[in-house]
Parts: C-alpha cells; sequence; structure tokens
C-alpha cells in the first residue's frame, strides 16, 4: 500500500485551519472544537503520520477492522472512538478497547456496554445517536425518545453520557445544514435543562463531517468528524 505520510500531514493542517476559522467565524473559541479523525479504510500507518502532527482522537467504523490497527499503534496511546453502528455481539470488545462509543441507540446496547466495560478502565463515554429524519441504513432514536435513554444511561455505573450524535442526510444548501444541525444542538440544551445535574453539563456535540463541517460549527458542534479530507478516498 502506498503512502505518502507528507500529504496526510499537509491535509490535516489544512483541515485543523478551517475548523479553526470556522470556529471564529461562528463567535466560538476555537479549542471547543475538537477534530476527530476518521481512520476507517485507512492503515494503521496513515493513522500513525496524523499522530505525528499531534492528532490524538481516531474514529473507527468497523470492529474487525480497528481491532488490528488499535493494536498496532497501542503504545501512541490514542483516543479510540466508535461510530459505526453497534451490534450485541460486538459490545464486548468495543467496550474493552475504545474509550468512546457515539452510536448508542438502544438500552440494551447500553446495558451490555456498561457491564462488559472493564473494571481497570475509566467510565465508557458514550453519545445518544439521534436520526433527524428518516432513513432505513442509519442507526439512532427519533427526537422525542432521547429523554427516556438518557435518563436510561445515566444510571448506568460504566457509562458515563456525553452527549448527543447524528449522521443527517447529505444536504448540498448550507441553510439546510444549519438547520439539522441546530436542532440537535437545541436538544442537548433541552436535555441539560431538564435532567442533567448543572455541575456535570453533557458538553459533546458530535457532529460535521467533511462537506458539512462549517454549518455543523456554526450550530455548536465540538467533536467534527473528517475522514477523507484528511486521509483521501477510502480504497473499496
Ligand atoms: C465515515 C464517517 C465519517 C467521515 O466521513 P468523511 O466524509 O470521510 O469525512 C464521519 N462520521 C461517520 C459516522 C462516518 O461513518
Amino acid at each position: 500500500m502506498s503512502l505518502n505520510a507528507e500529504l496526510i500531514q499537509q491535509r490535516l493542517t489544512t483541515v485543523r485551519r478551517a475548523l479553526q476559522d470556522e470556529a471564529v467565524r461562528a463567535g466560538r473559541d476555537p479549542t471547543s472544537v475538537h477534530l476527530l479523525a476518521v481512520s476507517k479504510g485507512h492503515s494503521a500507518a496513515a493513522i500513525a503520520a496524523a499522530a505525528a502532527i499531534g492528532q490524538r482522537e481516531f474514529g473507527e467504523s468497523y470492529l474487525q477492522e480497528a481491532l488490528p490497527k488499535l493494536r498496532e499503534l497501542s503504545a501512541l496511546k490514542l483516543t479510540w472512538h466508535h461510530i459505526g453502528q453497534l451490534q450485541s455481539n460486538k459490545t464486548r470488545q468495543i467496550a474493552e478497547h475504545f474509550h468512546w462509543v457515539h452510536t448508542v441507540d438502544r438500552e440494551k446496547i447500553a446495558v451490555r456496554l456498561s457491564e462488559q466495560r472493564p473494571h481497570y478502565a475509566p467510565p465508557l463515554n458514550v453519545c445518544i445517536q439521534v436520526k433527524l429524519a428518516e432513513e432505513a441504513a442509519k442507526g439512532g432514536v427519533w427526537p422525542n425518545e432521547v429523554l427516556q435513554l438518557a435518563q436510561r444511561i445515566m444510571q448506568l455505573p460504566r457509562l458515563r453520557l456525553r452527549g448527543l450524535m447524528c449522521i443527517p442526510p447529505p444536504q448540498p444548501e448550507y441553510a439546510a445544514q444549519l438547520e439539522q444541525f441546530r436542532r440537535l444542538a437545541a436538544l442537548l440544551a433541552t436535555l441539560n435543562h431538564e435532567v442533567v445535574a448543572p455541575d456535570q453539563p453533557l458538553d459533546t456535540l458530535s457532529m460535521g463531517m467533511s462537506d458539512d463541517h462549517a454549518a455543523a460549527i456554526a450550530a455548536g458542534a465540538t467533536l467534527v468528524r473528517i475522514g477523507t479530507a484528511i486521509f483521501g478516498e477510502r480504497p473499496e
């Protein structure tokens, strides 16, 4: 496999600058926007190239693909986010090897993740995935189901609810992107107002990808998930 570490580092630098500019333009503190480098489909060497210039947070979607990379890169002490759909038979290894899970959308999965989180590790950071439109292939709970699942997750001892995540349907128009992301931001504000202790607010809005990060940041994204713009097109 050919790998151009320098190209990855150049692209990463460009993405960082773009996110910074977008935060400033939105009147936000640029340090409140974190970049999650989505490395699914790319090699451990590609991840190491990004890590070499300070990228710490990486996202993976497929457990079987991710595990060998996590193993190979364990000495780098990176932070791993699971952003793919969850199946019950995969929760144990996810609870053992990842630091974050963005796609919790069922109580049963949440309970398993909590029970299977190893005692030696800190609680697993989780986000609830919310669907903002009907799309058969994507997971997520509807907005009116978020409150109940959030309350349940907050009772689970080995999970730490951090916030909400969405993958909205692709929208070419900035205004339409913004409208969707604002709905997720409003939902997080409601949760913080209604169910969360004021001293431990949910602090995470995982939203925005390569093609819509400007709108996501304008709407309050704290964790932007970007793959292609850093690592290039994924090999088939
Ligand atoms: C693949 C993926 C991304 C990154 O998408 P790009 O278009 O490559 O930036 C972000 N979020 C999720 C959930 C993904 O599966």
